[in-house]
């Protein structure tokens, strides 16, 4: 009997998530179905169970969803409970498996795909939003020299590092100040998106640096800015599929092998 997921969001018509899985599923020969669904703004819960109800195995949640997801599971993977967040549903009998996989599909990205490591290395991670809070702890389980975290709203980026600690926070003027340089910085603001430039200079990035920007596939302000300051710019493309595959192995318990699907999504590439 085929399998039945699906992403939920509110938008979802631009998601890629269908894609990807599909994708995933074709390359490792399980039999799955999966759909994007429209959940209504007031209705996400009720979205959730009525897939769960007619034999839906699992889903993923997308903005706005991931923190109203992490209060509706009824279990909580570890990272989960410290991203405040989920992205990975699991329908288990009565209860809701609730995982997050988008720090792993970072990290992932940044060491396997990049090869850029993290241990040692001086990271920043631009943003206090949920996608920032959900990948500072694997961030920090590869052991970064440093993690600040800045953000335009000071106090965010204050209850962050509060809750992490081996992290310190800044507002993004303070870091400006600074004239610290990093060799890893992480655009985890949604910025990108309204085409806004972050006040920072070309001095946050150290000799060598590499910039990720979650945000995937534009040339955003802050890919602009890397490009000015001849660092290395990459976006979050990257993540986005190793996110799903991360999620594609906790409900199959298989890994797709993600360098052809990323090629595949990648424009211009082979
Ligand atoms: P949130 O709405 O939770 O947080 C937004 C963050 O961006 C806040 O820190 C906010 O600062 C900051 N911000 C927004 N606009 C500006 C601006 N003009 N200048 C400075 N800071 C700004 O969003 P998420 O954390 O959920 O998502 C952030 C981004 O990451 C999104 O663009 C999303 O698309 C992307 N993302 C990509 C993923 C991938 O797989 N590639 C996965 C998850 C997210 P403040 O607190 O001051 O308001």
């Amino acid at each position: 009997m085929t399998d039945h997921y699906a992403v939920t969001g509110n938008p979802i018509a631009h998601s890629r998530s269908p894609t990807i899985h599909t994708l995933f599923a074709a390359q490792t020969g399980q039999d799955l179905r999966y759909d994007a669904l429209l959940a209504p703004f007031d209705g996400f819960a009720t979205t959730v169970r009525d897939f769960a109800a007619t034999g839906g195995r699992g889903m993923n949640v997308t903005v706005p969803f991931k923190e109203e997801a992490y209060r509706l599971a009824t279990v909580l993977t570890p990272r989960a409970q410290a991203a405040g967040a989920v992205n990975t549903l699991s329908f288990e009998g009565a209860d809701i498996r609730g995982d997050n996989t988008d720090g792993a599909g970072l990290v992932r990205d940044l060491v396997h795909n990049l090869g850029c490591p993290v241990e040692g290395r001086r990271v920043l991670l631009l943003g206090a939003g949920g996608a920032a809070r959900g990948v500072i702890q694997p961030l920090l389980e590869h052991r970064p020299a440093r993690l600040l975290i800045a953000n335009r709203t000071a106090h965010k980026a204050a209850a962050l590092a509060g809750v992490f600690p081996g992290t310190t926070a800044c507002d993004l003027p303070a870091l400006q100040e600074s004239e610290m340089a990093f060799d890893i910085v992480i655009n985890a603001t949604s910025s990108g998106l309204s085409d806004e430039a972050l006040p920072l200079s070309a001095g946050i990035f150290a000799a060598g640096a590499l910039a990720y920007e979650m945000v995937y596939g534009k040339a955003t302000p802050f890919l602009r800015l890397a490009a000015a300051a001849e660092v290395r710019g990459v976006d979050g493309l990257g993540m986005l599929v190793e996110q799903a595959a991360e999620a594609f192995f906790v409900w199959r318990g298989v890994r797709p092998d993600t360098g052809p699907v990323l090629r595949q999504l990648r424009p211009g590439s082979a």
